[in-house]
């Protein structure tokens, strides 16, 4: 049994795949080479690992090597920061967490912050998020970080799908922000005016 509607899975693909998409394969040009990060992503035993291995191997460390990742994983990764996140039951979560992560920043003074959310995520499914809102709150939860940084560290978002029974494995997707924000507004648009 997959964890993905036959509708989410064409909406992932859609993103990737048509003109307008916004979700790019990753290659080494998402990572700066042999720099150390801050790593926000859900904690899920099954997919974790995944994503600190092939990070860490696409910025350029050997799998013997440390890849030098201070990770941060809270439940649902980046969508946690969002700015009244149904996904944070108590009030100001998303301020403690932020805080956190302004922390890791200045404690650690590494400037590269690499932000996941994933598909199908128990955080999120639980709040109700659909798969856009995911995408949504990713971008927020950037934002929000860049802002209290005052654009003083390099964030970017990342979207991993474990595919599960549909054959595919598990991928990991850079957002491309302005595409991203495009087709946000888009889909706000069309739900607020149907044809
Ligand atoms: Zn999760």
């Amino acid at each position: 049994m997959s964890g993905w509607t036959e509708g989410e899975y064409s909406l992932v693909r859609e993103a990737r795949d048509s003109e307008r998409g916004f979700l790019e394969d990753l290659d080494q040009s998402c990572f700066r080479q042999r720099a150390p990060i801050i790593l926000v992503c859900c904690s899920d035993w099954k997919r974790r690992h995944d994503i600190i291995q092939h990070t860490a191997a696409l910025r350029g460390y050997r799998p013997d090597e440390d890849p030098e990742t201070h990770a941060l994983n809270w439940h649902g990764g980046v969508i946690r920061l969002a700015p009244n996140s149904p996904t944070n039951l108590i009030p100001k979560t998303d301020e403690m967490f932020l805080q956190e992560v302004v922390n890791a920043l200045r404690w650690t003074k590494f400037r590269d912050l690499v932000m996941y959310a994933h598909w199908p995520c128990k955080q999120a499914t639980v709040a109700g998020l659909t798969v856009e809102e995911v995408w949504q709150a990713s971008m927020s939860g950037r934002d929000r970080v860049v802002e209290r940084m005052s654009g003083s560290v390099t964030a970017r978002t990342f979207f991993h799908a474990d595919y599960e029974n549909l054959q595919a494995g598990k991928r990991s997707y850079y957002l491309h922000p302005r595409r991203c924000v495009s087709w946000l507004t888009q889909a706000r648009d069309d739900t607020s005016h149907p044809r």
